[in-house]
């Protein structure tokens, strides 16, 4: 009698990030606090995203210039300069 041994498939499998999703999860990312599949997926999109990879470089050139705080101690404000520049740049790209 055969036993029931479930795949394990999930583990090859990378989760795709539309470019608005990773933006969303950008700071989760630097904060360590993705699982591995998001982290595979992040990373495979940065790779292959230009758009995505200047603003994740930007990103993190700003949290730099703030005084190397955690990414969550970043003010709204900051916040929400860098996801307005993000989506200009993305609606500027077409
Ligand atoms: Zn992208």
């Amino acid at each position: 009698m055969k036993r029931f041994i479930p795949e394990t498939r999930a583990v090859n499998v990378v989760k795709r990030f539309t470019c608005d999703e990773l933006a969303e999860l950008l700071t989760a990312y630097l904060e360590d606090a993705l699982d591995q599949p998001s982290r595979d997926g992040m990373r495979a999109h940065l790779s292959c995203c230009e758009g995505c990879g200047r603003y994740f470089e930007q990103f993190r050139a700003t949290i730099k210039v703030l005084g190397d705080q955690p990414p969550e101690k970043l003010s709204a404000p900051v916040r929400d300069r860098l996801m307005s520049a993000f989506r200009e740049r993305h609606r500027h790209h077409s």
